[in-house]
């Protein structure tokens, strides 16, 4: 019998007992285990050889305990081992329990009857705990192959980005498989990004580049073992998700001999699939993302040119109105009316300076393009500063500064620090009643400097105490008590934010008891 034959009329007894070669379930050395067979049935025989001795023991009680070796030499060793003990247990009854004149024709046929029962037990013996063991065996796979997609998940489900999945999934695969692993994935049409073991990720050359490309268009698996390229020794298997392949898994086994099975190849397709949709997840939220930042972006740049436009152009049309009039020689203007001309050219042209001061320092801190240059500087002096420069809008204002005179130095920089407070000093003028009272405390506690510039007007509206301090919010509660003009761009407070944060420091706002609002900020002491 040539051994394809032999092969085939095992596969079909193996089909019959349900039994599959393709699991190893009995590792070591086949030898030992006949050997041990060997040694069970030498033990049935000491064991019965002492039993004889007793009264009640006849020869049905030997071929029990030959038959429990057997059972055993099935269950332990697998039916070789188990047919050699019913061989084995057969001869020894025969001559250490038979008495010799029993050797006759008669004697040979029950021999062989026994021999065939023995055989049988030990066949059908060792085929179901061949069977256990195997269904145990399978289990335990399983039950690994689910811990192993399980690990995966989990890591894939915590990663950030596209690369952060790729990672996870090349050391899972890596270790699941014994392989070298890198993922290609493609970057919306351009070339492939390759991210995995330093290894195969150098010997990608131009050939098993040529490979990934074949496999990610074609979406088939290729290299090794496969249709394409079969002599590569790199596996290539497509990494498809619901819109299409999001990239290439690269495999390369560290035995390189050794084929995967059908089992391993449905895992790893399970391990692709898994890292496809997880590849996927993250490239649609990131181009989610992208999407709604550039939807902001389009906002911002729309509120900006209304305000900036609508800002930009009342002063310049107070001033043009007013420079046309004076520089008209028809009408004949008297000293008071030129004079408040000339007052409005001036008011209109520093709004238009501060508002594009507002910008340009907008845009810096946007930029990160702020420089904090600190200095040791007492703060009575920073406020002094402030207060000469916001002279003009705190005409008729009572402000007071209560600032203790142990208040100690502080590391900030006063040019930054100083526009804060007019920022804040030009609102408690522009947000409050004409004539109504400012008042600005310092304080220091165990590790900051803290600033209160606080006023009497109608206070900030409820739920707005952070939106204020956004980009181009301007709150309407504050501006329909407020009397003086409030004309604003809604930059003032968020440049405030930006210098004090670039100090690494916090600013509030909240509303004061008896009316008004406080601004205060905080300013690291130490460096
Ligand atoms: P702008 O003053 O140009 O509107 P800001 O960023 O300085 O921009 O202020 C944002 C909003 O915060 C203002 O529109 C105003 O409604 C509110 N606000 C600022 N300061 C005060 C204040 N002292 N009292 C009440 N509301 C204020």
């Amino acid at each position: 019998m040539n051994t394809t034959w032999r092969r085939r009329i095992s596969r079909a007894f193996d089909r019959l007992l349900g039994i599959d070669r393709a699991l190893p379930v009995r590792r070591g050395v086949l030898l030992a285990q006949y050997v041990w067979a060997f040694l069970v049935i030498a033990l049935c025989t000491q064991i019965s050889r002492i039993m004889t001795g007793a009264p009640a023991f006849g020869l049905d009680n030997v071929v029990m305990v030959y038959m429990l070796g057997i059972v055993l030499a099935a269950i332990r060793y697998g039916p070789g081992p188990a047919m050699l003990a019913a061989v084995l247990a057969v001869i020894a009854i025969n001559i250490f329990f038979l008495p010799h004149s029993a050797f006759t024709l008669s004697a040979g046929a029950q021999n062989l009857v026994t021999l065939g029962a023995m055989f049988i037990i030990a066949a059908v013996i060792s085929v179901l705990a061949l069977r256990a063991r195997q269904q145990a065996e399978l289990a335990r796979r399983r039950e690994r192959r689910a811990d192993a997609l399980y690990a995966m998940s989990r890591d894939l489900a915590g990663a950030v980005d596209a690369d952060d999945l790729a990672r996870a999934a090349v050391q899972h695969i890596g270790d699941e498989f014994d392989s070298r692993v890198a993922v290609l994935l493609s970057e919306r049409g351009e070339k492939l990004l390759i991210i995995g073991d330093d290894e195969i990720v150098s010997g990608m050359d131009e050939a098993a580049q040529r490979i990934a490309e074949w496999t990610l268009e074609h979406r088939q698996w290729a290299g090794r073992g496969a249709e394409h390229e079969p002599h590569s020794d790199t596996l290539y298997i497509p990494l498809i998700a619901s819109r299409g392949a999001v990239g290439v898994l690269c495999l390369r086994p560290a035995a390189s001999d050794r084929a995967l099975s059908a089992e391993q190849t449905a895992l790893l397709q399970t391990f692709a699939n898994q890292t496809a949709l997880a590849v996927e997840r993250a490239q649609l939220a990131d181009e989610a993302g992208q999407a709604q930042v550039q939807v902001q972006t389009e906002q911002l740049r729309n509120a900006l040119l209304s305000s900036v436009s609508h800002d930009l152009r009342t002063p310049l049309t107070a001033i043009n109105g007013a420079a046309s009039a004076l520089l008209d020689g028809d009408i004949a203007l008297d000293a008071t009316t030129r004079r408040d001309l000339t007052q409005s050219i001036y008011d209109e042209a520093n709004r238009l300076n501060r508002l594009v001061g507002n910008l340009l320092d907008m845009t810096r801190l946007e930029s990160g393009n702020v420089q904090v240059r600190k200095e040791w500087q007492l703060f009575d002096e920073v406020i002094g500063a402030a207060l000469a420069r916001a002279e003009p809008q705190l005409a008729g204002r009572a402000v007071t500064a209560d600032i203790p005179a142990d208040l100690p130095a502080a590391p900030l920089d006063a040019a930054l620090i100083e526009q804060v407070l007019i920022n804040l000093l030009e609102n408690a003028a522009k947000y409050t009643p004409p004539g109504s009272p400012i008042e600005i405390h310092a304080r220091a506690d165990a590790d900051a400097l803290i600033v209160e510039v606080s006023d009497r007007g109608a206070g900030i509206a409820p739920g707005d105490e952070e939106r204020i301090f956004d980009k181009f919010y301007r709150a309407n509660g504050a501006r329909a008590d407020a009397t003086s003009t409030e004309r604003g761009s809604g930059l003032g407070l968020t440049i405030c934010r930006g210098m004090v944060q670039a100090h690494g420091g916090r600013i509030w706002a909240s509303n004061r008891a008896g009316g008004g609002a406080t601004f205060a900020f905080a300013l690291p002491l130490r460096e």
